[in-house]
C-alpha cells in the first residue's frame, strides 16, 4: 500500500488451519490506539485530561489546546475477482502461508472508490471497477474502520514492492476468517447465488 502502512487480519494459528486460507496483514507499526507522549503541534508532553468523561492524552498548553482522540483510521479492502477467482496478497514479512484482502490506508484528497483501484493498481498491477460496497466492519483491535469492495479485476498480475506474493482462489474455496476482513468475506459469500 501507498503509505506504508497496512491493516491487519490475523487470525490465530488454529483458525489458519481451519479456515485453510490464513488472511494476515501484519502491521509494521505498533497498534495505533497508544496516545502519543508529546504534542504533535507544540512539542510539550501531553498529560491525561477528562474531556467529555472520557480521558483524552491532552496538551497541557491551553494557547495550543491539541487533544489525542485517536479516530479509527478508514481502511479499503477489496475482495478482488478475476475469472471466477479472488486475489489475496501476502505481505513481505508474512508468513509463507498467510494471506489477505488487497487492502491499504485511505489518502487525504481520494474517495474510497479511489484509493481502493489506486491498492490494487500498486499492489497486483490491475485494473478495477468497484461493482458493489460489500460492507463498512469496526475492526477495533487495530483501532480501524474497514470500507470493503467487491472489485472487478483484469490486466495482468504485477506484483508490487510490497508483496511478497499472491494467489488466486476460486470462489467456491475461499472461506472466511473471523476478524476485520474477513466479515467482508463472510457477508460477500453469503449473497453469492448458491
Ligand atoms: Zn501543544
Amino acid at each position: 500500500m501507498g503509505n506504508g502502512r497496512r491493516s491487519i487480519v490475523s487470525p490465530p494459528p488454529n483458525l489458519q488451519r481451519l479456515t485453510g486460507i490464513a488472511a494476515t496483514a501484519v502491521h509494521p507499526y505498533p497498534p495505533r490506539m497508544k496516545a502519543p507522549r508529546f504534542c504533535p503541534q507544540c512539542a510539550q508532553p501531553l498529560s491525561p485530561r477528562d474531556d467529555g468523561g472520557k480521558p483524552r492524552a491532552a496538551c497541557p498548553d491551553k494557547a495550543c489546546g491539541f487533544v489525542h482522540y485517536g479516530n479509527p483510521l478508514p481502511v479499503m479492502a477489496g475482495i478482488v475477482e478475476m475469472d471466477d477467482h479472488i486475489l489475496l496478497v501476502r505481505n513481505v514479512g508474512w508468513p509463507e502461508t498467510w494471506f489477505g484482502l488487497v487492502s491499504g490506508f485511505l489518502e487525504a484528497g481520494e474517495t474510497p472508490q479511489e484509493g481502493m483501484l489506486r491498492e490494487l493498481h500498486e499492489e497486483l498491477g490491475l485494473q478495477g471497477t468497484i461493482t458493489r460496497l460489500v460492507g463498512v466492519y469496526p475492526f477495533t483491535e487495530r483501532n480501524e474502520l474497514i470500507i470493503a469492495f467487491h472489485v472487478r479485476a483484469t490486466g495482468e498480475v504485477v506484483v508490487g514492492a510490497e508483496l511478497a506474493g499472491y494467489k488466486r482462489v476460486h470462489k467456491a474455496k475461499l472461506r472466511p476468517w473471523p476478524m476485520g476482513t474477513g466479515l467482508a468475506v463472510s457477508d460477500w459469500l453469503a449473497s453469492q447465488p448458491s
